[in-house]
């Protein structure tokens, strides 16, 4: 396997994964689970295919899942983009031997990965509320948007409504990857 940014990038969700505290966020654990299973099978994919390709459909298809739940798993911008970042970016890998080269391949690589993914701009919202509500289902609507809504103003129907319809896409945008094995 060709250690590129992607390997580095599985690596560091690993560890985001084996954080204490996860498990009291069941529905951060199920969205992270399902991104790292994508992240491993892309990994899996050798880097010359991915590139060129060659592949058939297989990484661009991956490419795209890791891109839409990446927008539920990460907040705001997936990373934060300076050129600071990117010496960061370079350091790491020239930091375990890589040569410059690679180091800059391996930048272009994160952009491009920044540019695509961008955070649902509801995503915090919805998933305190599919939390609350999944761990105790007496609470109703009106008692999730008075605890999550950020609008801070009165809430009306419209925040909640809002609401519902940010929780009813993640429930599909669950469902649809738990049915599908990368
Ligand atoms: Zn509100």
């Amino acid at each position: 396997m060709t250690k590129d940014f992607w390997t580095l990038h599985l690596e560091s969700c690993l560890r985001l994964q084996s954080l204490p505290g996860l498990e009291k966020h069941p529905v951060v654990n199920r969205l992270m689970n399902l991104y790292v299973e994508r992240l491993k099978a892309y990994c899996a994919i050798p880097l010359f295919v991915r590139e060129c390709n060659a592949g058939g459909p297989k990484p661009l298809e991956l490419l795209s899942e890791l891109q839409e739940l990446g927008g539920w798993v990460f907040r705001k911008k997936f990373l934060p983009w300076t050129d600071k970042d990117e010496n960061e970016v370079a350091n790491i890998f020239i930091d375990r031997a890589y040569s410059f080269e690679e180091a800059k391949e391996g930048v272009r690589q994160a952009r491009a990965l920044n540019a695509t993914i961008r955070a649902h701009p509801r995503r915090e919202m919805a998933i305190r509320a599919k939390e609350m509500k999944d761990a105790d289902s007496s609470l109703t609507w009106a008692d999730v948007t008075e605890r999550v809504c950020d609008c801070q103003h009165q809430h009306t129907e419209s925040c909640t409504d809002q609401l519902k319809s940010a929780v009813s896409e993640l429930n599909n945008l669950l469902k649809k990857y738990q049915e599908k094995k990368p």
